[in-house]
């Protein structure tokens, strides 16, 4: 199932190419990240070559296609958009590459569910900017190497941990982008409503960047449904307008969605708070692991509702609280 916050229409994803910011110098928050990739990007241009492949790690929503087309432009290379699940067969990924022009950026988002032997095929282009090609069939086929063009890889996933090693040992750098604060999301909200023309006042401005999940992707999409709640209902958008379109879709005041508080309900009712797995709660909510695993606990977790034990995810007194719960006196007596 997709989550409501993550399905793709053709004009969400208009809307989010509108709303892209175009350079390193209007990308928010995520200082740390910003200033690697200058050095990065600033070396490679003092020294004349295509810059290192870089690995971009975070949950959805965070601008990880958003810094691949940054890292192009800054580097005045054209960009390659392709994704794990269309690198399905090495021939997928040779076509790609043998029509890469050279210096072209080429982003592969989830980069995690290339097949096995495209990844085999990436590691010898990423190294060496060549691939072997396999001429002919059976006992009569030889292996042909082409030359390729240098280019730079831009992989996104939602954990670095999910590649392989040799894989990601062929990243010159890996970014690990963070949830944002709420100050950051109130500047990408702002930014967002100026490119819209919307006149917002700053009260609900606050109030959308609180419940955006850490997250300029949802806090865009939040914006864009209290803009119509404002429009259907012919009134400013102001606070009200926002907490009744943010009831209407199921935002809860800490910004969880409907996915995120199953998760939640889940370990509190029927696991007694835990300890228990993450794939074991993905079961019961009727979600995929890496679902859970990438994007909803890696938020609950930084909210401080749940939290890692070696033993498995433990419900913490503030997730009973949140959903309304009496926090048990475990150990009492
Ligand atoms: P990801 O590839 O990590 O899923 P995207 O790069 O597609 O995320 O970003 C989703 C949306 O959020 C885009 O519309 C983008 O404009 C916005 N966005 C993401 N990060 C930022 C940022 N740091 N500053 C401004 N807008 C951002």
């Amino acid at each position: 199932p997709v989550r409501p916050a993550e399905s793709e229409s053709a004009a969400e994803l208009a809307f989010e190419g509108a709303l892209r910011p175009g350079t390193l110098a209007e990308f928010v928050g995520q200082p740390k990240v910003r200033t690697q990739l200058e050095l990065l990007l600033r070396a490679a241009a003092l020294q004349n070559r295509t810059p290192d492949h870089i690995l971009l790690a975070g949950p959805p929503g965070l601008g990880k296609t958003t810094l691949a087309y940054i890292v192009a432009t800054e580097a005045g290379a054209p960009i390659r958009l392709t994704s794990g699940p269309a690198l399905q067969h090495a021939g997928d990924l040779a076509s790609v590459l043998s029509s890469l022009v050279p210096g072209e950026v080429l982003f592969i988002d989830e980069i995690h569910r290339m097949a096995r032997t495209a990844e085999e095929m990436l590691y010898l282009a990423m190294e060496d900017y060549r691939i072997d090609i396999m001429v002919g069939k059976g006992a009569g086929a030889t292996s042909v190497p082409l030359e390729l063009a240098p280019f730079t890889v831009v992989g996104a996933t939602t954990r670095a941990g999910l590649l392989p090693t040799p894989l990601r040992d062929r990243f010159g750098f890996t970014a690990h982008l963070e949830f944002y604060g709420t100050d950051d999301l109130e500047t990408v909200l702002t930014r967002a409503a100026t490119l819209l023309e919307l006149d917002i006042d700053a009260i609900a401005i606050a109030e959308i960047a609180g419940r955006s999940r850490g997250t300029p992707r949802i806090a865009n999409r939040l914006l864009r449904r209290v803009r119509d709640y404002a429009l259907v209902h012919d009134t400013p958008a102001d606070e009200e307008a926002a907490r009744h379109a943010l009831r209407v879709y199921d935002v809860d005041s800490l910004g969880l969605d409907r996915l995120d508080r199953a998760v939640l309900d889940v370990l509190i009712t029927r696991f007694s708070g835990g300890p228990v797995g993450v794939r074991t709660l993905a079961v019961t909510v009727g979600e995929e692991a890496e679902t859970v695993e990438s994007v909803v606990e890696p938020f609950l977790v930084r909210v401080g509702l749940i939290a890692r034990t070696q033993r498995g995810r433990v419900a913490t007194p503030a997730a009973y609280a949140h959903l309304g719960h009496e926090f048990p006196q475990r150990h009492a007596g």
